[in-house]
């Protein structure tokens, strides 16, 4: 358990923020798709004094004295991520998915290049071409997405705007997509067109791990990743590939390309996390976070709330709230107030503004970590159901709020007495 007594003395204006943050992750249910709670072993790692250290450089090659021991710790992160996703190289140093990519696209393209991405509003990340990003702004980004009926992704689309756009490269992946992303088909139409494949598994990294999802890896060129969602490691990033050529170009361009000094802190974070996801425990985990899923989306349709795609073989579904006449907004607003943290997610097709959204998202990797079961997901989906449909009930959402502490006093938090 982390021990907060020292801050409390030294600076109590920043402990009380902080234990008020733990009291709200420990009381309330925690949705978000691409949060998790990191173990008491990744939460010692992250805040030990390897924060002091700059350690420019790859292992055995630094641009500084004193590296021997975060050099150690480097190593045993590659050679565990290597192990664990079965990839020829790594690159453990990025400080976010964002970097992560940032510095993939940047080891093979150059500004102004095509690339053709997931669109943003159909499941996509702002990494893969928006415009506010760097992604939309240095390069020419064009999109594909999913059909606007069966919420699934559209192959033969992605042919066809491949063929007409003609990409340096193509980015497969997403934030928002409960299906299977099928790595090869995506390889087939890169490959068909001559352009060059990304994966960004951040979401799904975790349940590829645990071969609950095919992988990425010897499918796409690079595979990028955080290491913060399903995989349940510190917030970070990490790069892979098979090539060594492209590894090269790859280390290169994280440091000195985009990076100063790595965080050795959160490569220890990674480190352990990595360690984790080998053991076989983690493989149940993993099943279990589909299992919810798949049980929670059903829930939902049980009871009239449209799922898009109509369920899910991940660790997250979107359901339309515009159904029940409310906006993602008011949705994720009103839920926040009886303890369920969800995020408001625009649907394939979507007719309010990118602000209001027609959708929820609604993932189980973190309510997983906490024990959940089936069972439990279902009586969550049950009493998110009574607030969206009555929210301006004050006695529904008391006797809400008060369910969700029954059910949350039950269940513990890694890390939290
Ligand atoms: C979360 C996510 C990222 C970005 O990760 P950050 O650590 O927030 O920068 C990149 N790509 C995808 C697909 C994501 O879901």
């Amino acid at each position: 358990m982390v021990d907060l007594d020292i801050l409390v003395q030294a600076d109590p204006d920043v402990a009380a923020a902080i234990q008020k943050e733990q009291r709200r992750q420990k009381e309330g249910i925690e949705l978000i798709a691409s949060e998790n709670y990191v173990s008491p072993a990744v939460l010692t790692a992250v805040g030990t004094v390897l924060t002091n250290k700059y350690a420019e450089g790859l292992p055995g090659k630094r641009y500084y004295g004193g590296c021997e021991y975060v050099d150690i710790v480097e190593n045993i992160a590659i050679d565990r991520v290597k192990q664990l996703f079965g990839a020829g190289f790594a690159n453990v140093q990025p400080h976010s998915g964002a970097s992560a990519n940032l510095a993939a696209f940047f080891s093979v393209l150059n500004p102004g290049d095509k690339i053709l991405g997931m669109n943003l509003s159909e499941g996509g990340h702002l990494t893969h071409g928006k415009d506010v990003n760097f992604s939309g702004r240095f390069f020419d980004a064009h999109f594909y997405g999913v059909n606007h009926e069966t919420g699934l992704l559209d192959y033969d689309q992605v042919l066809r705007v491949a063929k007409e756009v003609r990409p340096k490269a193509i980015i497969s992946g997403a934030s928002a997509y409960s299906r299977t992303i099928d790595f090869k088909r995506f390889r087939e139409i890169a490959d068909e067109v001559g352009a060059f494949l990304f994966a960004d598994i951040a979401h799904i990294a975790g349940l590829i791990a645990a071969g609950e999802h095919p992988t990425a890896v010897g499918q796409a060129h690079i595979v990028t990743s955080t290491a913060h969602k399903t995989l349940r490691g510190p917030r970070s990033g990490f790069i892979m590939t098979n090539d060594e050529e492209l590894a090269a170009g790859i280390d290169k361009t994280v440091f000195p390309g985009m990076q100063g000094g790595p965080l050795m802190h959160v490569i220890a974070g990674k480190a352990v996390a990595f360690g984790e996801a080998l053991q076989p425990s983690y493989k149940d985990y993993a099943k279990q976070i589909r299992a919810n899923a798949a049980a929670m989306a059903k829930a939902f349709e049980d009871r009239g709330v449209p799922v898009i795609s109509g369920g899910t073989d991940n660790h997250l579904f979107l359901i339309n709230v515009n159904e029940l006449g409310i906006s993602g907004r008011k949705a994720e607003r009103i839920l926040d107030t009886v303890g369920i943290s969800t995020n408001r997610n625009t649907i394939p097709g979507e007719t309010r503004s990118a602000f209001q959204t027609s959708g929820l998202r609604i993932g189980t990797p973190a309510v997983t970590t906490r024990g959940f079961q089936e069972s439990d997901v279902e009586t969550v989906a049950d009493l998110m159901v009574q607030v969206l449909r009555n929210p301006e009930d004050e006695a529904v959402l008391a006797s809400v709020r008060q369910n969700v502490l029954n059910l949350t006093a039950n269940f513990g938090v890694p890390g939290l007495a």
